[in-house]
C-alpha cells in the first residue's frame, strides 16, 4: 500500500480506539516518524496531511528538513531520539520541540543555547517505564528537580512527558508504562501549574498506538506503519 493508503488506515484505527475510549480524535496529533525515510517520501505524508514531523538524528533531520522547513512553515519538527552534548546547540537552534530530555546537563545546554532562538523551545520530559533501552529520567523525583530547572530558565518552554512502552506484545506491561507517564502528568500538573505545561503526552508507536489513546496519548509518534511499502 501507499503512504495515503497507510495513513487511511491508520486513521480508520485512531477514530476506532478514540470511540472506544470516549476520546476526540482532534484531540490528537499524528506525528510522522521520518528517521531513515527519504524528503520524497516525508512530502508525501504531508500531501496526505501529516503536519508534525519527527526525527531521531540531528544531522539527518538538518540535511533533509533545512528547505522543507522553509517552504512549510507550518509543519512542526520533533527530535525524539537521544541527543548527545555537542549536537545540543544545533538542536536548540533547529528544532520546534526536543521531546528527549532526558537529564539536567541536557537542560542546561538546551538553555543556554535556546538564548539565540526567537521563541522560547518546546521540551518534553522524557520518562522512563520500562522500555529496552535505558533512556529517561528514572522517576517523579528526577522530573520535579528537572521541571524546576526548565521553568526558571525561561528559555525553554515545558510541554509534556515523553515515553517509550517495552517493545512486547504483552499489552498489559505497555498499558502499565503508559499509565506510569499519565501519573507523573498528573503529578506535574499539581505541583508546577498550569496544566499547559504538562498538557502533551508523547506515547504510541505503530505497534501500540490504540492502548496508548486509551491510556490518554494526545501525540502518537508513527514511522513504520505509516512509511512501510
Ligand atoms: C522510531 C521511533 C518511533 C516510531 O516507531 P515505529 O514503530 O516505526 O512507529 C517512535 N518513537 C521513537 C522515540 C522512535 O525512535
Amino acid at each position: 500500500m501507499n503512504i495515503a493508503g497507510n495513513i487511511a488506515n491508520i486513521e480508520e484505527r485512531i477514530q476506532r480506539a478514540c470511540n472506544n475510549a470516549g476520546r476526540k480524535r482532534d484531540e490528537i496529533v499524528l506525528m510522522g516518524v521520518t528517521k531513515f525515510i527519504s524528503l520524497e517520501r516525508i512530502k508525501e505524508a504531508y500531501q496526505s496531511g501529516i503536519r508534525c514531523f519527527g526525527e531521531s538524528k540531528v544531522k539527518e533531520a538538518a540535511e533533509k528538513f533545512d528547505s522543507f522547513k522553509i517552504d512549510h512553515p507550518e509543519a512542526q519538527l520533533h527530535l525524539i531520539g537521544s541527543l548527545q552534548r555537542n549536537k545540543s546547540k544545533q538542536a536548540a537552534l533547529f528544532f520546534d520541540c526536543i521531546q528527549s530530555v532526558d537529564r539536567d546537563e541536557l537542560v542546561d545546554e538546551l538553555v543556554k543555547h535556546s538564548m539565540f532562538r526567537a521563541e522560547p523551545l518546546k521540551v518534553l520530559l522524557e520518562l522512563h517505564t520500562g522500555e529496552d533501552t535505558k533512556s529517561g529520567y528514572a522517576d517523579l523525583d528526577a522530573l520535579y528537580k528537572a521541571a524546576e530547572k526548565i521553568l526558571k530558565s525561561g528559555n525553554l518552554k515545558p510541554a509534556g512527558l515523553m515515553t517509550m512502552a517495552p517493545y512486547t506484545t504483552d499489552d498489559n506491561l505497555i498499558r502499565l508504562s503508559f499509565r506510569q507517564l499519565r501519573n507523573a502528568q498528573k503529578e506535574l500538573e499539581k505541583r508546577f501549574p498550569p496544566y499547559e505545561n504538562w498538557s502533551c503526552l508523547s506515547m504510541g508507536m505503530s505497534n501500540d498506538f490504540e492502548t496508548a489513546i486509551e491510556e490518554g496519548s494526545n501525540l502518537l509518534r508513527i514511522g513504520g506503519a505509516i512509511f512501510k511499502d
